[in-house]
């Protein structure tokens, strides 16, 4: 199928494109929470412990929130994570998230936070997990977004304290909480050890994710994959190393939670034009379209669709497989899957007449 975007040049030339990228109908299954909060509620949180008399205005923020390396980036997703400091933070995190990604057509999410790195500061998993559930309630009452969560049980604290945190988690189970994951240094500790936190949280009920083929290569996906038997992948950006695994991939239709963006900015991949989405796309395999941590990367999810579409040439039928692929990768029931991607055929049958995109065959 040969598809004409007449307007593509002219969307080019303007900033339509901008537009129409965040008009597209989406879902985000690979964005952590705290590292999502829109810039004016990091900035309403720093003011509120009132430390940082030198974050006068948005900007000084912006600029403190530049990184200069992958050492540099963690320093400032420390720095801005201490200014949240008590639980009920949380509720307004919560909220904020899912306001700025329903302003851009996103109908549903499901979040990572990881509760375990406000341990220290004497905050527990239940209070952590009520506040959010609680943001995340309002926001769906307002403006009609659904979200579910996902548990970071985080790599580096060990198999005791991620065991101990699903034990935490689990009244929350299919009320707000519907997954975990597994965050964290990748190359220092690979998924293997984890094998029988998995098997718990499954036995439980709960989906399962992990980050793998970010920092470390193609064996830390099949640990993954096998070890802790995943239904998704966290990035997977490695898989091309192994064409075994690509073929697995392909076959299995294991979805891949990508973030390209994310991906250019930590440096896993050297330029844009290096990412391989393309050849995952064009291999059938079943990939998806996510931020991450768009408050770091100064990107949202709107703005991955536009890097594919500007910069990886990605049509505007391909745009569209990828946002129902978003669907299809969820966790959500069948049925409820069904509606949405209905919903979804609508709305990208609007935004290609509104846009006089032509399909030819
Ligand atoms: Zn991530």
């Amino acid at each position: 199928m040969t598809v004409n975007f007449p307007c593509e040049d002219s969307l080019r030339r303007n900033l339509d494109m901008n537009k129409f990228v965040r008009e597209i109908p989406k879902v985000e299954l690979h964005l952590h929470l705290e590292g999502a909060i829109p810039i004016d509620t990091v900035f309403a949180l720093i003011r509120k412990k009132g430390t940082e008399p030198s974050i006068r205005t948005l900007e000084d923020l912006r600029a403190r929130l530049r990184y200069r390396d992958f050492h540099h980036f963690i320093e400032t997703w420390i720095w801005k994570n201490s200014f949240i400091t008590e639980s009920s933070d949380f509720e307004e995190i919560a909220y904020q998230v899912l306001h700025s990604l329903k302003e851009q057509n996103v109908k549903y999410i499901e979040a990572f936070y990881s509760p375990g790195d406000y341990e220290h500061l004497g905050m527990t998993v239940h209070e952590i997990t009520e506040n959010l559930i609680r943001g995340k309630e309002r926001a769906a009452a307002d403006f009609g977004i659904g979200c579910e969560l996902i548990m970071d049980v985080i790599r580096g604290d060990g198999v005791d304290k991620a065991m101990q945190r699903v034990e935490q988690v689990t009244p929350f189970l299919g009320k707000g909480v519907i997954g975990i994951g597994l965050g964290g240094s990748e190359q220092k500790y690979p998924p293997e050890p984890y094998a029988p936190v998995y098997a718990e949280a499954q036995k439980r009920g709960f989906r399962l994710t992990a980050h793998a083929g970010e920092a470390a290569g193609s064996v830390s996906i099949w640990g993954a994959i096998k070890e802790l038997g995943i239904e998704r992948i966290g990035h997977g950006v490695r898989a091309f190393e192994d064409p075994e695994l690509l073929a697995y991939l392909r076959d299995t239709q294991i979805p891949l939670e990508m973030c390209a963006v994310s991906n250019l900015r930590t440096g896993v991949v050297s330029s844009i034009e290096h990412h391989p989405i393309c050849i995952y796309f064009d291999e059938g395999l079943m990939v998806t379209v996510n931020s991450d941590d768009p408050t770091m990367f100064n990107t949202d999810i709107s703005q991955e669709y536009l890097v594919l579409a500007r910069d990886l040439n990605f049509t505007p039928t391909e745009l569209k497989r990828l946002s129902l692929n978003g669907v299809e990768a969820s966790f959500m029931p069948e049925e409820k899957k069904g509606k949405l991607k209905d919903e979804f055929e609508i709305e990208w049958k609007d935004l290609f007449e509104k846009y006089k995109i032509e399909i030819v065959s």
